[in-house]
């Protein structure tokens, strides 16, 4: 694998001899065959027409928009490899949480690690997701719940974005769960989130969004909602761990405070989703983690997309629950499980992603003025995603018109 910038003093590319090239919007997936695309100064200038020295025949293979991965948590520092043998030995995620394993104990591998130290570890895993054809990624803190901990991963998310080709945009996640040393002072954990870690992540404008863990033994509804209201008021946009062992209301309050995205709905009630169709929520749908627990508890996708609300897909890429980092992968699960389309899963996947981090001005679908984030497939055909399973050979990522990664 190699990584390199090749274009960064070239203003134009023509990527020509474009077999297929797929794009989505709100409504429709479209393919145009035979075509080319234009790219000058990073944005997409023109398709079909335009002319360049600096040529990159795509030997009629697919290019497709470069992915959009709308829920990952990234700041971490050790894997949790063992925790997944104990899985593997039969113990549920839910017993590994008990004996002290889950999200907890990677707070201890945060508190204790240097700034630095987590900036090389993310920046490995942003390689990773470049690699595997992701462009934009959503990058939540949420393993250091304490205000300087929480502090310093999303101070690590804001280096390695600015040093990094990928896009990262920063959610703080202080509600992802309430540390040991305050298990039995839940109110005041609350109240150190709101009085203290809201004001000072604001203050320092390094995050967009505020996320919660609303589900039964985590945030409930009520103390989800206070979280996400007092965000609002420093200018945090909300998201929404949503309704992911059990049907905890956590959807109907997306709806009522504006979310941007409720996440999960395995457990979605039937109420949850009128009330998400009547809503601009977009349902983010992250299949990676019930395959990864060994789960057949899969999202309704069907019924969500059926009721007419916009569906992202996303990896949930974390070190407990899914250690998955490929959105092409993401999209055969959908299709194997969830019953979606290859369309509809691509869709989900980029313009329906963009949406879901209120992006989808700017990237998400290959058009005129949009920022030139691209994949060159080795492959001939949407179809040849889900069918080729879990190995999709990608020849070259574009990222605002720069070869960032080459096979
Ligand atoms: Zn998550």
């Amino acid at each position: 694998m190699s990584l390199s910038i090749l274009n960064r003093n070239n203003k134009s590319i023509l990527l020509d001899n474009i077999g297929n090239l797929v794009t989505a919007n709100a409504n429709s997936v479209k393919t145009i065959k035979n075509t080319s695309i234009l790219i000058e100064n990073g944005k997409i200038a023109s398709i079909g027409k335009g002319y360049s020295d600096n040529l990159i025949n795509c030997k009629g293979k697919m290019v497709t928009s470069g992915f959009i991965d709308s829920h990952t948590h990234p700041v971490f520092y050790n894997k949790r490899d063992k925790e997944y043998a104990m899985r593997l030995s039969g113990l549920s995620y839910e017993e590994i949480a008990k004996k002290g394993g889950g999200i907890v104990s990677s707070v201890e591998g945060v508190r204790k690690s240097s700034k630095s130290q987590l900036i090389e570890k993310v920046k490995e895993r942003m390689d990773l997701f470049i690699a595997n054809g992701t462009t934009t990624i959503e990058a939540k803190s949420g393993y250091g719940l304490d205000t300087e901990s929480e502090l310093k991963s999303l101070e690590v998310i804001d280096k390695v974005n600015k040093a990094h080709q990928i896009d990262m945009i920063p959610t703080f996640m202080g509600a992802h769960a309430f540390p040991k040393e305050f298990e039995s002072k839940r109110a005041d954990y609350i109240k150190i989130i709101c009085n203290e870690m809201i004001p000072a992540v604001a203050n320092q404008k390094i995050a967009i969004f505020n996320d919660v863990f609303c589900e039964e033994g985590y945030f409930s509804v009520e103390e989800s909602r206070l979280i996400l209201e007092t965000g609002k008021k420093y200018g945090l946009k909300a998201r929404i761990h949503a309704d992911e062992f059990s049907n905890s209301g956590a959807a109907v309050l997306a709806s009522e405070i504006d979310a941007f995205s409720a996440d999960h709905l395995m457990a979605v009630s039937n109420e949850g989703i009128s009330k998400l169709r009547d809503s601009k929520v977009v349902a983010t749908l992250l299949p990676g983690t019930t395959f990864f627990l060994g789960k057949d508890t899969y999202a309704p996708a069907r019924k969500l997309i059926d009721a007419g609300i916009s569906v992202a897909l996303a990896t949930d890429f974390n070190p407990g629950s899914s250690h998955i980092q490929s959105m092409p992968f993401i999209i055969t699960l959908a299709c194997l499980y969830m019953g979606m389309t290859v369309e509809e899963a691509y869709q989900s996947a980029t313009f329906n992603g963009a949406k879901a981090l209120g992006l989808e001005k700017d990237v998400g679908s290959i058009e005129i003025g949009k920022k030139a984030d691209l994949i060159i497939w080795q492959l001939d055909s949407l179809l040849d995603i889900p069918y080729y399973v879990s190995n999709h050979p990608i020849r070259k990522v574009i990222k605002n018109g720069n070869i960032v990664f080459e096979a």
